[in-house]
Formats: structure tokens, C-alpha cells, sequence
């Protein structure tokens, strides 16, 4: 591919890097192999390991505010690459640039959070039942965190975790997606630079790559080294790895499937409406772990909103996702094209109304697979408990919105959700208790494009992590409670008396 090489080039990935290995990187674009890289033994991930210890008990010592200046430095190193990182981005996983370069933007904006997290990683002081002593909260840095990615967000993931790790005081080890080592590759030559600008406090092997499979995974996974596991990827992947870290008393923060509903009411913006399902539905070619999956259309409007719809769906623009006009790129491989393939076969026979579906440009790119994003509309009372991860979105009607908020619940996964309505009282339910049962629910917002400042992950089968905003830094920290006797007696807690004379 022509543009591949300067892409190369522009981000220093040299022949070293590229050719020569055991591992095959396609560009999904056109299923060209473009680069052969080396994968890690079992014994370099061991070596990996121990190296990132080391650089944990030297970086823990470095004064927080000082850490932040390493991750500034490596955000405007980001700001000075980012066409020719979100240009990897788009060529190795597919989505189209726009996108590569909102998820280079992601990387930069978390690293300006980390920078001012650094100078906040405060704790509680808590007043004490004894007289003279003085009771505090102190967090400590974790140790080394093992970070697993997927393919759909090669970047952004690994520096929403590696930017807070970082400043907390974490040496950090990323085992990117087998099907995105180029992208990951490019960004430890970019950290590397950053650390040659901030100087002699960033110890060796303060970041490193661990190129892979599921096998090297496993052996990060079962590592004791990492006291902390963050893992993002498919329920299936957080299923095995999320026992296996509580095996051995290890944390993790797991971030999985979703299978992501928005409810349009009577009284919605229709026009907003249909803007959220839309980017939410087939942008990144509904691979986003927050793609909207299910939609729940009001009685009244949903004649109105699914022609709308499926009239938007017949002009998309389907194409090479370096285009800048295309919106809808290719899936990531043919096995997610035999997924989306199966699931609307599947839908078929349940009754289902399917519009759209099929390959899309297979002359062009015999070896691409681009597919037009499908319509289902499914029976009443129906639902879909799996998510496939294409575009398929799947319409159901409803008549009272506590049905509706029930069904968008009564699924194993619950990461993100909204409502689009301009009554504030389905707005407020939405949002109660009783609402929403995701770890995001939005109100006339789509339920993809999450900001960096507000703590991102899912309940139930999404796994419970959060990562990114707010006060998510906590999971790559330790909490110590210290109590101080500042007096010249040694009064126990609770009044208890132990061998005292009268
Ligand atoms: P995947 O589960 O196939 O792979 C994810 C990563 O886990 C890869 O690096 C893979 O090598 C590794 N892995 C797989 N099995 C492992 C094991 N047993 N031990 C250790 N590592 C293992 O996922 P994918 O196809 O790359 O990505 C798509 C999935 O990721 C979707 O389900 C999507 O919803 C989810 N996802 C979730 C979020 C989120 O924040 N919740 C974000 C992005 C993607």
C-alpha cells in the first residue's frame, strides 16, 4: 500500500521492526500482509516481567509532579505525531481517519488529565477515637501493571491505562492485540523519545511491548509480578482472565463486551436522535466495544424513525477508510464477516426483518471485508443477548418506558446506554436506581464517544472495571491507612484493656 511505507517512516518503524518475524500484520483495508513482526518466548515475557519490577522500585521514588512531566512530554510528542499515528491507526485496524485521529486525540487528552492528576493524588485524613493520634489515608504506588488491549481501540486503551499508571508511580507492560503490534510498536518508540527528553529519572523498561498471542497473555496474566491486570477485550477473554489473576490474589480491571441499547421517546429530538444511532451504529463499522446494538423506538415515531433509517443506511459511504469521505470502513477479518454473516442468519429465523447486510466491495478488495451495516427489526417482546461485534443494529418497538429501560436491561452485559427524550421525567427515571443498569447512561447522547474525563467501563458482563476519568487512578494505586500517636500513651482502639495495673 502506497501510504504504508511513509507511515513507516514518519513514526521510525525501520525494517528491523517490520520484517523478519513470526507474526503476519494485514492491513484490513485490503488484507495486504504489511509488516512481519517478532513475538516474545515465554522466557523474554519472564525477562520482561523482572525488568519491569526493576523499574517500578526506581520510578515509585520519583515525586509524583516530576512523573506528570514525563507524560507531558509524551503528549505533545503525541500532538507532533498525530496524522502519522492516527494514520497507523486507520491502516492497521480499519476505522476510518476521522477516528484514528479521535483516538490519538484520546491518548493526548488523558495524558493532560495524568499531568494534573499528578499533583492530586491526594487521601482522606479521618479523625481518630484515641486522643493524640491522627488517623490518614495514604496510596502508594501498585507495582508493574500488565496491560492487555483489543484490536478496536489499538491505542487509546493502552494509554488510558499507561498515563495514570504512570504518574501513580506503576512501571507498565502492554500486550497489544495480535492483530495491532505495529500501532502499539510505534507508540513505545514515541515513549522512548519522551524519556530521552525527560532525562535520567525514567528508569529503563518504564514501558514495554509484549507481541503476542492469547499464549503470551496467559503467561502476563499468571505472572505475580503484576499485582494488576487491566484487560480490555471480549466477555470470553475476561472469563478466562479474570479467575485466573484472582488465583493468585492479583487485581484486575476488566473491560469487556457491551451490548449497547438507546431508547427513543415519543417526545425526542428526532433529528438528535437519529444523529446518536447513527454514529453509534456504524461508526468504527460497529466495532466499538460501546457501538449502539439495540435500539427501543417509541410506537408513535417508530414508522417515522426506522424509514429514516434505512434511508440513511442506503447512502453510506462504504470505502477505503484513508478516504476522507468514506464514513463506514472495513471489519477487521473475515472470521467478523462470518460473525455478522451467522448473527443475521440467526436473527432470519427468529423473525427478524433484515435490511442491508452482505459484503460490500469485494471486487476492489477480495481480500478486505467491507459490508454494508444491516437493520433488523426483530418481533415484540424479543430481545439479543449476544453481541456480534459488526454492524448490525437490531429496532424494537415499545409502548411504556418501563418496559423498555427492562428489556434494554435484560441482557448479560452493561456497559453503555441512553435515552433520547425532552421529558424530564423519563430523562430522571432513565437515570434513577430503577433506570439504567450500565456503567454509562447517557441522555440525548449516543452511547458511543466517551470522554476521558468521567470514569469509563461496564457492569455485569462488561466486568466491572473502570478506567480513564475521575477518580479510576485509585485501581493502579495501593491504599495504606497509617495511624500517627503523637502523645506519650498508647491507648488501644475500642477501650480495650491488655495487662494494665490499676
Ligand atoms: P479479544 O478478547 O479477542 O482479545 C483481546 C486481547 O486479549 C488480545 O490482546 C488477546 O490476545 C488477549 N487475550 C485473549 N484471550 C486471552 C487470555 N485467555 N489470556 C490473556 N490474554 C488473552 O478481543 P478483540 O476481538 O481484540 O476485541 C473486541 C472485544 O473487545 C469486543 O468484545 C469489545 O466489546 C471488547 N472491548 C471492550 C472495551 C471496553 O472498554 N469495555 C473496549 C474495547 C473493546
Amino acid at each position: 500500500m502506497k501510504n504504508a511505507k511513509k507511515i513507516f517512516k514518519s513514526l521510525g518503524l525501520d525494517k528491523k521492526v517490520l520484517q523478519g518475524g513470526d507474526l503476519p500484520v494485514y492491513s484490513p483495508i485490503d488484507g495486504a500482509e504489511i509488516a512481519r513482526v517478532k513475538k516474545h518466548t515465554a522466557e523474554e515475557a519472564q525477562q520482561m516481567a523482572a525488568h519491569a519490577v526493576d523499574a517500578f522500585k526506581v520510578w515509585r521514588s520519583v515525586p509524583a509532579p516530576r512523573r506528570g512531566e514525563l507524560v507531558r512530554i509524551f503528549g505533545n510528542i503525541l500532538r507532533d505525531n498525530k496524522d502519522a499515528l492516527g494514520a497507523l491507526v486507520t491502516l492497521e485496524c480499519g476505522k476510518i481517519l476521522q477516528e484514528g485521529l479521535g483516538e490519538v486525540q484520546e491518548m493526548i487528552d488523558i495524558c493532560d488529565f495524568a499531568v494534573g492528576l499528578s499533583r492530586q493524588l491526594y487521601g482522606l485524613t479521618i479523625t481518630s477515637e484515641r486522643p493524640e493520634h491522627k488517623m490518614r489515608e495514604i496510596w502508594q504506588p501498585i507495582g508493574p501493571v500488565g496491560i492487555i488491549s483489543a484490536f478496536n481501540f489499538p491505542v487509546a486503551v493502552w494509554s488510558w491505562n499507561a498515563a495514570l499508571a504512570l504518574v501513580c508511580g506503576d512501571s507498565v507492560v502492554w500486550k497489544p492485540s495480535e492483530k495491532t503490534p505495529l500501532t502499539a510498536l510505534a507508540c513505545q518508540k514515541l515513549f522512548e523519545q519522551a524519556c530521552e527528553e525527560f532525562g535520567d529519572d525514567a528508569p529503563e523498561y518504564l514501558s514495554q511491548v509484549m507481541i503476542g498471542e492469547r499464549d503470551i497473555g496467559e503467561i502476563m496474566v499468571d505472572d505475580t509480578a503484576y499485582p494488576l491486570i487491566s484487560a480490555t477485550g471480549s466477555t470470553a477473554m475476561g472469563r478466562a482472565v479474570g479467575p485466573r489473576v484472582a488465583q493468585r490474589f492479583g487485581k484486575t480491571i476488566l473491560e469487556l463486551g457491551g451490548n449497547n441499547a438507546i431508547i427513543i421517546a415519543s417526545s425526542a429530538d428526532l433529528d438528535l436522535a437519529f444523529q446518536g444511532v447513527l454514529f453509534g451504529a456504524v461508526g468504527t463499522c460497529g466495532q466499538r466495544c460501546t457501538t449502539t446494538r439495540r435500539i427501543f423506538v417509541h410506537e408513535s415515531i417508530y414508522d417515522q424513525f426506522v424509514v429514516r433509517l434505512k434511508g440513511a443506511y442506503e447512502n453510506l459511504s462504504i470505502g477505503n477508510p484513508l478516504e476522507e469521505r468514506t464514513l463506514v470502513g472495513p471489519l477487521i477479518d473475515e472470521q467478523a464477516y462470518l460473525a455478522m454473516e451467522d448473527a443475521l442468519n440467526r436473527a432470519n429465523m427468529d423473525g427478524g426483518q433484515v435490511t442491508g447486510g452482505g459484503r460490500a466491495l469485494a471486487d476492489k478488495y477480495p481480500k478486505g471485508f467491507y459490508v454494508k451495516p444491516a437493520i433488523v427489526e426483530m418481533p415484540g417482546g424479543s430481545n439479543v443477548q449476544e453481541e456480534t461485534f459488526a454492524p448490525i443494529l437490531y429496532v424494537f418497538k415499545y409502548t411504556v418506558l418501563v418496559d423498555a429501560i427492562k428489556r434494554q436491561n435484560s441482557v448479560p452485559q452493561g456497559l453503555s446506554s441512553a435515552i433520547f427524550t425532552k421529558d424530564i421525567q423519563e430523562a430522571e427515571i432513565f437515570t434513577s436506581e430503577a433506570g439504567s443498569d450500565c456503567g454509562i447512561a447517557n441522555v440525548n447522547i449516543g452511547t458511543s464517544g466517551a470522554e476521558i474525563g468521567g470514569a469509563f467501563g461496564g457492569e455485569k458482563e462488561t466486568g466491572g472495571g473502570r478506567e480513564s476519568g475521575s477518580d479510576s487512578w485509585k485501581a493502579y494505586m495501593r491504599r495504606m491507612t497509617s495511624t500517627v500517636n503523637y502523645g506519650n500513651a498508647l491507648p488501644l482502639a475500642q477501650g480495650i484493656k491488655f495487662g494494665e495495673e490499676d
